[in-house]
Formats: structure tokens, sequence, C-alpha cells
């Protein structure tokens, strides 16, 4: 039991906000999330239907510690789903003179090394870097982060489709010390991120844990919410119930809700966290700091269109033995990466058929993200279609626009990051928690549910 039982609300029942709500129900203190939609899960949306298994929003996430403790909590081994083992490969989407094709991604320094997605000279700079010493900055794009330290080939052919994969990002503007906050601190004091690295694994005494492998559930990640959701207590949740403003007093925050009739009434809580979007949070901060609210309404989102395409093992020349790939940026497809999902889990398609989910668009390339629009479904679909080399057209069965999908850190994040530090110092009942702040993976918001709670 919690020493000092508190009323707790949460405001969104995504991830993050139900994570929070179990962790603090554990503690014991007695807790409301208020959600605006009708339902849980805020992005995570799985979807069946004729077979297949359609995810909307996030297709996996990596196994890390913080994942699989709140599956054991939930105990929820039987519902989870690990890789098949023919799905280690990753591919890249290279050009080949006027060609365009897929080759293997390179799985470590070896493999990188000898992969051709490397020239000599991009070779012989990436593998000096142990070798140098580094400015100390403020900041920096990932882009010229990864540059400064490995060259432009590592940059922009290797890392650049791979951020593009996680943030649908423009490398050149995101942030590499909020975005790799890991990699960032390994520098710090002009370090080598080799050297770092070493150093690192030397002080925390660590050998190589392996790595974390992709998994979901049974019916897809939507089985996670809807897990937490069901051992939330009775009127915990309050669907359908949206906060219009968050307001302090001196020992209490005052929230004023609106329900699904439309009635507005004023509830009363010791303390407010805020699990939303930058946006939604900036405009509920808007009485109480308009500079915050302002600079989080200004947070760039970049948009993603989820395309997910059908067609029989028989119909597609390529094996699909994968993960699945990302597209250098330079090759100008609108298509940002793809998940071979029949590849990667069992039962995501009917027998003898594949299901590719396809991710389009991206901070670089919007307008390509708008698959709602039948013409651009189409141009994304013929792309892929070249790239895993088709016998007869794939068919496009489920897709989804996300316009403000991903938030991409700027570079100086950070100041924002102090900017609301200070103000949940100056309102302790407040606070803050979302994938804008604290990283945007699965994972990221288990693991700042879990600090939160804690704090
Ligand atoms: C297309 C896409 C693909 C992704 N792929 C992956 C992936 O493969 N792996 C991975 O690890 N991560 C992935 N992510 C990232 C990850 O899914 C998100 O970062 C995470 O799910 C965000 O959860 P959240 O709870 O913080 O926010 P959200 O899911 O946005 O939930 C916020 C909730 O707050 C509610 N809300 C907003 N305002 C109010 C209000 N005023 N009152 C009440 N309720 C309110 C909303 O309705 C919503 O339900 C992906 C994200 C997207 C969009």
């Amino acid at each position: 039991m919690a020493a000092l039982k508190r009323n707790i609300a949460i405001v969104g029942a995504g991830i993050t906000g139900l994570t929070l709500a179990w962790r603090l129900q554990q503690r014991g203190h007695a807790v409301t999330v208020f959600e605006q939609s009708e339902r849980v899960g805020g992005v995570i949306k799985s979807i069946r239907r004729d077979g297949y298994l359609f995810e909307e929003g996030p297709n996996s996430l990596l196994a890390k510690p913080p994942f699989r403790q709140i599956v054991d909590e939930l105990n929820l081994h039987d519902r989870l789903l690990g890789p098949s083992p023919t799905a280690t490969n990753r591919y890249i989407a290279v050009a080949d003179g006027g060609d365009r094709r897929l080759e293997a991604a390179p799985r470590g320094l070896i493999s990188a090394l000898r992969s051709p997605l490397l020239s000599l000279t991009g070779k012989l700079r990436a593998v000096g870097e142990p070798l140098r010493s580094y400015p100390q900055h403020a900041d920096l794009s990932v882009h010229d982060f990864i540059a400064e330290h490995f060259g432009q080939e590592v940059a922009n052919g290797l890392v650049a489709p791979m951020l593009s994969g996680i943030y649908a990002a423009d490398t050149t503007r995101l942030s590499a010390r909020s975005a790799l906050p890991r990699l960032w601190e390994l520098t710090e004091g002009g370090n080598s991120i080799v050297r770092g690295a070493i150093r690192s694994r030397k002080e925390k005494n660590r050998s190589k844990s392996g790595r974390a492998h992709p998994a979901s559930f049974r019916d897809g990640l939507e089985e996670l919410p809807q897990q937490l959701a069901s051992r939330l207590a009775a009127e915990t949740l309050q669907l359908q119930h949206r906060v219009l403003s968050v307001r302090p007093t001196a020992n209490e925050v005052i929230l004023a809700v609106r329900d699904a009739s439309e009635r507005v009434s004023e509830k009363r809580f010791d303390t407010c966290m805020l699990c939303t979007t930058a946006d939604a949070v900036g405009s509920l901060l808007q009485d109480l700091d308009s500079t915050l609210s302002a600079r989080l309404g200004e947070i760039p989102y970049a948009p993603v269109g989820l395309l997910h395409v059908a067609g029989s093992v028989h119909d597609i020349e390529h094996p699909l033995d994968g993960f699945g790939f990302l597209a250098r940026p330079s090759l100008g497809l609108g298509l940002l990466g793809a998940i071979f999902s029949s590849s990667l889990f069992p039962d995501r398609a009917p027998d003898g058929m594949h299901l590719v989910t396809c991710f389009c668009g991206g901070a670089a390339n919007p307008d390509a993200a708008a698959v709602h629009d039948e013409q651009i479904a189409e141009q994304r679909r013929r792309e892929l279609e070249a790239l895993l080399r088709v016998r007869k057209p794939l068919r496009v069965m489920h897709r989804r626009y996300w316009p403000k999908a991903i938030p991409n850190y700027a570079v100086g994040h950070f100041r924002l990051q102090e900017a609301i530090d200070r103000f949940e110092q100056q309102h302790p009942c407040i606070r803050i928690s979302g994938n804008w702040r604290a990283g945007i993976s699965l994972v990221d918001r288990l693991e700042d549910a879990a600090r939160l709670a804690a704090s």
C-alpha cells in the first residue's frame, strides 16, 4: 500500500495513461482515467478481418525488460508472440543504376564491413571513429552527429533509412540529443561513440545481453491496452470524457470534464497526470502558461500512412524472409519501408497469402502519406511491387492515414524538456508524460509510466 493514498486523475487512456493507472493502482492510490474517445489504446488498434490481422498503429515492440515485466505481472505469456525464426533478416531498399532492389542490412560491425551498402572509403571513414576526438555540442541533427562520427555514407545510407523508419523523420532536422539519448550520452566530454560504448559496458560490468526481439500478441498489440484496462478497478475508466481544462489550487487540482451527454462538471483531485499528445497538453495548459502551451503546439509531428497489401506467395518473387525493409530517402520513394507482417508473426494472413504493411510519407515526403486517397495508395502499391518483384498485382486490403503520427524532436528539443521540468516544479500537482517528451516507442512509454508512478 502507498504510504500516502492519493486521489489521482489521468488524462488519456493510451498505453502511457493505462500503464500509469495500473502502476498507481498497484501502489494503492485511487485513480480515475479520463479518455475522450469510446475506446482505450490511443493509437494502438488491431483489426481482424477476412483471415488477416491489420495493425493501424504500432506493429510490434521490442521485448525489453519493461515489457517483459508487464507481461509477467499481467500473466500474458500464452498470448505473447515472438518473431518467427525466419524473420531475422532486415533489408534496405537501394538504387542499382536505374533499378531498385532490396539489399540485406548489416547486423553488426563485421557484416557492415562486408556489406556492399558502404564503399571502401565509407568503411575506412567509419572504422576510424574511435581514433578521433570530437567537439562538444549542445545538440546536433542526427545527420550531422552521425556524419561527424562515422561519415556521410553511414549517415545517409544506413542511419537515415533507419530513423525515417522509426520516427518517419528527416534526419537533418531531428535532434540527436533527444532522439538518440543513449548514443549522445556516450559522447559526453568529446568522446567517440565506440570508445564510450566500451567504457560504459566496462563500468556497468555488462556482458553482451543479446538483442531484444520484436514481440506482439495473438490478436495484435491492442491486447495490451485491453488487458491493462480490464485490470483496473470499477469506475476507474471514464470513456467519452474529455478533459477541457486543468486548474491547480494551493493543495488540489480541478478538472473541467465534458461527458458523453455533453454535460460539463468540475472534478477535484490531489494530482493530475497528463498523458496525451503535445497539442492536447498544450491546450490544457493554455491558461497556466501560455508560452509553454504555444511551444507544445509547435512540436512537429510526421504524417504517416499505413497500407496493408496482400498477395499470393506464388506471385511474389522475393522470399519475404525477414522483418521487412527500410528505404533510403535518396531513392525518392513515397514508401518509408514495410514490415513483412505474415513472415514476422504467425496467423496474420490466410494460408498461401502474404501480408505486407507499408509505412508511407513521413516528414520529408508528407504528401505520400495520404493513403486515404485512392491514387496515392495505388502509387505506393506500385512502388512496393517493383521492390518485391511480383508476377501479379498485389491487393490493398486496409489503409489508415495519420496526419500527425510521430513527434519529431527538433534540434534544441532538450530546452523544451527543461521548460516542462520547471513547469512541474512550479505546479507539483501536475505531471506530464507523452511520446513527445521522453521516447516514442511503446517500451519507452512503459518505462516512463513506471518512472512517473514511482515519483
Ligand atoms: C502509425 C504509428 C506506428 C507506430 N509504430 C510503432 C512501433 O511499431 N513500435 C513502437 O514501439 N512504437 C510505435 N509507435 C509509437 C507508439 O505507438 C506511441 O508512441 C504510443 O502508442 C503513444 O501512446 P500514448 O499513450 O503516449 O499516446 P496516445 O496513444 O496518443 O494516447 C493518448 C490518448 O489521450 C486521449 N486524449 C487526448 N486529449 C484528451 C483529453 N483532453 N481528454 C481525454 N482524453 C484525451 C486520446 O484520445 C488518446 O486515447 C507508432 C505510432 C504510430 C502513430
